[in-house]
């Protein structure tokens, strides 16, 4: 099964993709996490990008496609995927397209978390994650159990994005509503859209993911 999580920055798409990945043995794939992965590793696209995602904008569609293409022709995809922060253009949502087609797959659903945008800003901006583990955590809705470690690794080393600030969550929402919102007409009217409520608790908004899947 494919499926593609769609919603703006702090709807919670990382999360119910990872738990997706862990319970239904989907693989995540997160175009974030890729970027900030070439970032950090100081690569020539890394370099290309950490600007730009620093301003809160999309990094070209060029880019962002032959990281996907490369990344859906691994033997870890061949169960499944559910993308994370892609597509986020129209040329995006094409391109996928023709990736599918090629390989013979299809994208069976797309799931929109909807959030009331005046939370966004305080969930980003309050999230932070293991430095060890990734685990996240939140300053007021999910501090670890013991202060200071991480309840799934142990580590005492914490990170925080260096996007989630006020300033570049604005250009972050605004790049969704003007690149990424067109997308929804786009996956409604080929039939695959369903929509979930993200500001339900972690586990709802999960429920509420399978319930949409296919089969249900
Ligand atoms: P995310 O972790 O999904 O919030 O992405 C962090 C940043 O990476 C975004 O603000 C963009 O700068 C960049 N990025 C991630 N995915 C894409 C994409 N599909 N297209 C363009 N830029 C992206």
């Amino acid at each position: 099964m494919n499926l593609i999580l769609l919603g703006p920055p702090g709807a919670g798409k990382g999360t119910q993709a990872q738990r997706l990945q862990d319970e239904k043995g989907l693989k995540q794939l997160s175009t974030g996490d890729m970027l900030r992965a070439e970032v950090k590793s100081g690569s020539a696209l890394g370099k290309r990008a950490a600007g730009i995602m620093e301003a809160g904008q999309l990094v070209p569609d060029d880019l962002i496609i032959a990281l996907i293409e490369a990344r859906i022709a691994q033997p870890d995809c061949k169960n499944g995927f559910i993308l994370d922060g892609f597509p986020r253009t129209t040329a995006q949502a094409e391109a996928l397209d023709r990736m599918l087609g090629l390989r013979g797959l299809k994208l069976d659903r797309v799931i929109e978390m909807t959030v009331d945008e005046k939370a966004l800003t305080d969930r980003i901006t309050g999230r932070f994650s293991c430095a060890s583990c990734g685990a996240g955590y939140h300053d007021r809705f999910k501090q670890p159990k013991k202060p200071g470690i991480c309840d799934v690794c142990g580590s005492t080393e914490f990170i925080r994005r260096k996007d989630d600030n006020v300033e570049t969550v604005t250009a972050r929402l605004r790049a969704y509503h003007d690149q990424t919102a067109p997308l929804l007409p786009y996956y409604k009217a080929r039939g695959v859209l369903q929509s979930v409520d993200g500001m339900a608790s972690m586990d709802a908004v999960y429920k509420q993911i399978l319930e949409a899947l296919p089969g249900k």
